[in-house]
């Protein structure tokens, strides 16, 4: 028989096909099922009565009982308009004088006043449920909710009322009359008609062991809680249920591949390692040795390493690759490190090159501007098995390039990478096994949201800074220091120092945000003047070669100051410069701002981050800014973005995408029920891999759900 979960919403008593379609523009919803699977997203405390008197300007939403004592109407010039006899002039503000046993307050109404005015008369009683504000020094609500008391209704702190859902709702839906009140008589409607066609998901035993209710209940009790406790035991099911199935499609995926794919053994350090490592300028940091034992554990275990490697910029990241590759190399495979641009490629190769010189280990640089003949040499030495370590960039990737053996693929800075370009790697070796794959990145990704996304991978994270970094002092600024900043970047290339100016783009504001970029640059090169001074500027309009070019003179140390866009964030490394100027910069993220900042203080001299912030910032944005000046822990700021703007914004995950969209979970509040949904998916896997049991098939056939199906952007073999 047909699931009512299937009927089509236009169905339901009130709906109709157009709003139907309404509802499905709206809120993506056509069928029943899909319609009680939109949960409100608070609920009114119909027992949470407040006096008035209680009552303060900045208190959250409140909800009071009180009797309607006057109504005044107003024009739009503020003169009053007598209710009784409104004439022609058009009302614009309605005032709704109420009171409790302990005090009164104003109600102001803006919109839908003729509807209200017939409602609200002077001596009746209602609940009205709003946030209160002050305006004029008195304490009044704006555009509360009005509902009818129940019967038995008594006055604050007495109630025995129920928890009422709030329903997602926009503009459209409301005034085509799909309120609030209405999308709960339609949840009730959709309950009654297919509740009983929902089926459970969980196996008895998995409800059991997480002391978690059932389905049905759930959903009923999501919407119409009969209680606190009922709707704290039906959003702890529900939230339970989407995180386990997260974590447990990502983790299988996991444990069927480190079981199918075989990885090449390499059970030594070998000589090149040791030759390195005893030669090193310094000690490694106690966070780089543990990773390097992480890896090392990897690359000796016969399966195949898929790790991601996180550290914050400056953390020194580059030196764990080249000890991988380096034991990759000692055990008679080749390796080969991918960076984003052909900057990055060239200034890794140079680095490389001098940690590489007492190992005899032979590297190579291939980009997009190796010259024909170069080419030839590179392909023949890959495939001859006599170049070691190749550095380069997505020209890696291209057919012609085939390794003879390929043991290890390190990916630096992998957001920048689309998953099929990281997929190509893999072809590329002719020694049978795939290449153990290290990806290595610079955005601090909170653990809750790198279990989500990299749930698949193996995380390490370097959270130690070699020692001697000096701390980069940060500065916010408003539009009338700008004079004194300019003097102040003076002073600094005086001192022989290079300086950044990075304005902001985004995509949906691009044009405006061009012609910022181009005002500013025009005010620095006015400030600025050559000579003797040189000013470069890097943005995404320019051809690649064009700003290859500009990036190489300041990076060569010809410019004194680089005007860009964000391109400069990633990864390129001029220790001359010490001065970050972040125009805009409330309109970054926190993670963004961070990236920025960590392209200064990696030379010898202090250095500076210089935050100018717009005219107008919101009180959230200067708390941020704040934060900025506070804190250079990556990981603290990525948190507190994740919590201030949710995951979807934090840099670097919009590529990979969330796999699946949550529901009622959140990333950000809930990591530690994350956390216990992982260990738990963890360990039903531990026994049951590719659950097959029989107390587990709810599981196999909710995995097989289109949901959980999604492009595997990090299976990377
Ligand atoms: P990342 O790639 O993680 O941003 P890098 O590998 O470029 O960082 O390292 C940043 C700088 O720190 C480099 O100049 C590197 O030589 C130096 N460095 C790396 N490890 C150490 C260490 N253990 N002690 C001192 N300096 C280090
Ligand atoms: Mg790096």
């Amino acid at each position: 028989m047909a699931s009512q979960l299937d009927t089509d919403i236009q169905f339901l008593p009130g709906v109709g096909p157009k709003r139907a379609a309404l509802l499905r523009s709206e809120l993506e919803v056509s069928t029943v099922g899909e319609l009680i699977r939109i949960y409100p997203f608070r609920y009114v405390d119909r027992t949470a009565i407040h006096a008035i008197a209680d009552i303060v300007p900045d208190m959250a939403y409140v909800q009071i009982l009180a009797r309607v004592v006057s109504v005044s109407l107003y024009a739009g010039s503020g003169q009053a308009i007598d209710p009784g006899a409104p004439g022609k002039v058009p009302i614009k503000r309605m005032v709704v004088l109420v009171r409790d046993a302990s005090g009164q307050i104003e109600l102001a109404f803006f919109k839908g006043i003729r509807w209200m005015q017939t409602r609200l008369r002077p001596g009746s009683v209602f609940l009205f449920y709003g946030k209160p504000s002050a305006f004029n020094g008195r304490l009044q609500m704006v555009h509360p909710e009005v509902d009818d008391p129940a019967p038995d209704q008594k006055g604050p702190g007495e109630g025995a009322g129920t928890l009422t859902g709030v329903y997602p709702s926009t503009e459209k839906l409301k005034t085509s009359g799909i309120t609030e009140k209405v999308m709960g008589r339609l949840m009730g409607a959709a309950l009654n008609l297919a509740l009983t066609d929902v089926r459970e998901t969980l196996p008895d035993y998995v409800m059991k062991e997480k002391g978690l209710v059932p389905l049905r209940w759930a959903l009923r009790n999501i919407h119409f809680p009969t209680d606190q406790n009922a709707l704290s035991k039906a959003t702890y099911r529900l939230k339970f249920e989407e995180l386990f199935f997260l974590q447990l499609s990502l983790l299988k995926q996991k444990y069927v591949r480190s079981r199918a794919e075989q990885g090449i053994p390499m059970p030594k350090v070998g000589p090149a390692f040791n030759a390195c490592y005893n030669s090193l300028p310094y000690e490694l940091t106690g966070a780089q040795k543990r990773v390097l034992r992480e890896i090392r554990a990897d690359l000796m275990s016969g399966r195949q390493m898929n790790r991601l490697l996180q550290g914050d910029v400056g953390s020194g990241k580059t030196m764990v690759a080249v000890l991988s590759a380096l034991v990759s190399i000692g055990n008679g495979y080749q390796a080969c490190l991918m960076a984003p641009t052909e900057v990055l490629a060239n200034q890794h190769y140079a680095n490389i090159l001098k940690y590489l010189a007492p190992t005899g280990v032979k590297a190579v640089l291939l980009t997009g501007s190796t010259g024909a003949k170069a080419r030839r040499e590179i392909h023949a030495g890959l495939e001859d098995g006599s170049i070691g370590l190749i550095i380069g960039t997505h020209a890696l990737i291209e057919d012609t390039v085939v390794f003879r053996n390929l043991g290890l693929a390190i990916i630096d800075e992998q957001h920048r990478f689309g998953v099929d370009q990281r997929a190509r790697l893999w072809n590329k070796t002719t020694c049978g096994a795939p290449p153990h794959v290290l990806v290595m990145t610079a955005t601090p990704i909170p653990r809750t949201l790198a279990m989500t996304l990299y749930g698949d991978l193996d995380v390490s994270v370097i959270d130690e800074m070699p020692p001697g970094r000096k701390p980069v002092q940060t500065i916010l600024a408003g539009e009338g220091k700008r004079f004194q900043l300019h003097k102040f970047m003076k002073d600094q290339i005086a001192l022989g120092r290079q300086v950044f100016v990075v304005y902001p783009l985004i995509f949906e504001s691009e044009k405006v945000d061009y012609q910022n970029l181009e005002k500013g640059y025009e005010e620095i090169v006015e400030a600025f003047p050559f000579p003797p001074y040189k000013v470069a500027i890097v943005h995404g309009r320019q051809s690649a070669e064009e700003k290859d070019f500009n990036m190489q003179a300041f990076a060569a140390g010809r410019a004194h100051i680089l005007v860009s866009t964000t391109v400069i964030e990633v990864g390129v490394d001029v220790p001359n410069a010490s001065v970050m100027v972040i125009e805009s910069a409330e309109r970054f993220g926190l993670s963004q701002l961070h990236q920025l900042r960590g392209r200064v203080g990696r030379g010898s001299e202090k250095s500076y981050c210089v935050l100018m912030r717009g005219e107008k910032v919101s009180k959230e944005s200067m708390k941020r800014l704040e934060l900025m000046c506070s804190t250079e822990d990556g990981f603290v700021l990525a948190e507190e973005d994740m919590k201030m703007r949710g995951p979807g914004d934090i840099e670097g995950t919009q590529q990979s995408g969330l796999p699946i969209s949550l529901n009622i979970a959140s990333l950000a509040r809930d990591g530690i029920l994350l956390s216990d949904a992982r260990a738990y998916a963890e360990h039903i896997l531990d026994k049951d891999p590719s659950l097959e049991a029989k107390e587990n098939a709810l599981l196999a056939a909710e995995l097989r759900k289109d949901r959980y199906f999604r492009q595997d952007y990090s299976k990377i073999s």
